[in-house]
């Protein structure tokens, strides 16, 4: 089996504006991502985003505007050597329904574990929200809190 770093996105990985990030030209990687994902993925965790994007729901921005700025993501992550496995995004928010991908819900770490063969107990989520920890607790996984855009450092 396999073993993941499952990583939120806004507020971890970039800077979280307190508002939603749609745009290449408003994305920040917030200071030690590369070197952080890159020694993860040298002691052989897989890296998968599990990001809310409930902007969607809210007709703030759509489906392709996150694919084209995960795809740029990607590609800048590549540049240093860092490989995403998968990203998933919930599009939905409670103003237009309930669903089971939306953290807290687990079902998008469920999917990844199920899908890559993923050993929930050598694995953990990295978060800066509370409903962050809820899915990690509910999928079985470790949950690490860290402060909202702060430095990223590796937890193991
Ligand atoms: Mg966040
Ligand atoms: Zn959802």
């Amino acid at each position: 089996m396999n073993k993941a770093a499952f990583l939120d996105r806004d507020g971890v990985i970039n800077v979280d504006v307190l508002d939603y990030t749609s745009k290449i030209k408003d994305f920040k990687f917030l200071p030690g991502v590369f070197e952080g994902l890159k020694q993860l993925q040298e002691k052989g965790y897989l890296l998968i985003v599990i990001t809310n994007q409930g902007g969607i729901a809210k007709g703030l921005y759509t489906k392709e505007d996150v694919d084209t700025l995960h795809t740029w993501m990607c590609a800048e992550l590549a540049k240093q050597g860092i490989t995403i496995t998968e990203i998933y995004f919930c599009p939905h928010h409670d103003v237009s329904g309930k669903c089971l991908c939306r953290k807290p819900g687990s079902l998008m770490l469920e999917k990844a574990m199920a899908r890559f063969d993923i050993d929930a107990t050598q694995s953990f989520f990295m978060g800066d929200k509370d409903t962050d920890a809820q899915a990690a607790e509910r999928a079985g996984v470790m949950s690490v809190k860290v402060v909202v855009n702060s430095e990223f450092k590796v937890p193991v």
